[in-house]
């Protein structure tokens, strides 16, 4: 078996979105690069991935330029096709090696992993078997989801959501960034807002966002101000960057401290696990290097004792991914759903994942085990 061709389609939502409304839903992501890999026995793997689309269409097409033997700056489909895709650990270093002059992070990561996630896709889809299966795990049929969106900006707006992801029977919210971080006083009213509509029972979680820049002790200052109202967890509250400021924090507080959707690589959440010394890990699994880092980190995260809660917004499609990572984990915490309605959020897979009694089961089809939609391709296809 042999891989044919690995292609980057570029999808848009219609129209450009704004928020009318910041007390309304976030309308979900505008733009989406989608990774198709196919092979010469008519199997097909797909993932998308977060990132500038246009920039990973060019790694990923680019030709080889380098010398025969030193590849260090070539396309990724160019080191991969002819090869054979029930090798990711193999293809994998392959093409970190072959794009190390421009890669190691960023937009050649993300590439990568969504390849990746595709390679995976495709040998659970000749085996017959859930990629869970093939990681080694499947601890669990279903796991419990946290509805993912943003900051109202007034605590009636707060109170409002928090009640609606209820009804549709959550039993944990996070709310994100927006406002947070404009008006500390405001910050906590808005919390307490949260907190105080969902009574005791559900969990909240509090993305904090890491654009309103802060140092350690302001940080351990806004967390301390937010433990009343018990959040579940508090998620990058620093800069992704700032290891040893994350250690402060994570040391002299009581809330579990939780980051890397921005990490990459099993070095880079190394870093997390023995310098910052987090509570939980979110790795992106369209991020950190798909399937075949994330199981590493899994593994890593096991021995060091630390949970890990994947970072999944895009689309049903990661969150299906999520979901078979969450499986191979002997202890699955959360999965992340975006609770958006925009188009490549919920149309992009035929048959959408739905909420059960606060959970979405783990799909049980081969590969991912979700089905990407190919009139929904070609109907928001741009490039
Ligand atoms: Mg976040």
């Amino acid at each position: 078996m042999k891989i044919t061709n690995v292609e980057v389609l570029v999808l848009k939502s219609p129209g450009l979105y704004s928020r009318p409304e910041a007390s309304e839903e976030p309308p979900g992501p505008t733009y989406m690069g989608l990774v198709r890999v196919s092979t010469d026995a008519g199997i097909t793997g797909y993932s998308d991935m977060e990132t500038a689309p246009s920039v990973a269409k060019a790694a990923v097409e680019a030709p080889p330029w380098s010398e025969p033997g030193m590849e260090c700056f070539d396309g990724l489909a160019s080191l991969i096709i002819g090869e054979n895709p029930l090798e990711p650990e193999r293809l994998w270093y392959k093409m970190y090696r072959g794009s190390i002059y421009y890669g190691r992070r960023g937009v050649a990561i993300q590439a990568i992993s969504a390849i990746d996630i595709a390679l995976w896709d495709i040998m659970g889809k000749l085996y017959g078997q859930p990629v869970c299966i093939l990681l080694g795990a499947r601890w669990c049929e279903r796991v419990r989801a946290y509805a993912s969106t943003l900051f109202r900006p007034t605590p009636e707006a707060m109170a409002h959501a928090a009640r609606r992801y209820i009804d549709r029977g959550f039993t944990a919210i996070k709310f994100g960034w927006g406002v947070f971080g404009e008006d500390p006083k405001r910050d906590i009213e808005l919390v307490a807002a949260a907190r105080s509509a969902l009574g005791n029972g559900p969990d909240l979680l509090i993305d904090t966002g890491w654009f309103v820049e802060r140092t350690p002790k302001q940080a351990i200052g806004i967390v301390k101000s937010l433990e009343p109202y018990r959040p579940f967890l508090i998620e990058e509250i620093l800069h992704p960057e700032d290891y040893d400021g994350y250690r402060q924090v994570a040391d002299s507080v009581s809330i579990p401290i939780a980051c890397g959707e921005q990490e990459a690589t099993e070095w880079g959440f190394h870093e997390l696990i023995a310098r910052a010394r987090v509570d939980i890990l979110q790795p992106d699994l369209t991020r950190c290097g798909g399937f075949t880092v994330a199981r590493k980190i899994v593994h890593m995260a096991e021995r060091a004792n630390v949970l890990v809660i994947p970072h999944s917004w895009s689309s049903d499609l990661l969150t299906a991914a999520s979901l078979h990572l969450n499986a191979f984990q002997r202890r699955a915490v959360l999965v992340e759903f975006n609770t958006s309605q925009g188009p490549l959020s919920r149309e992009l897979v035929k048959d959408p994942l739905r909420l059960e009694n606060g959970c979405l089961r783990v799909p049980d089809g081969p590969g991912l085990g979700v089905e990407v939609n190919e009139s929904v391709i070609a109907k928001y296809r741009i490039a």
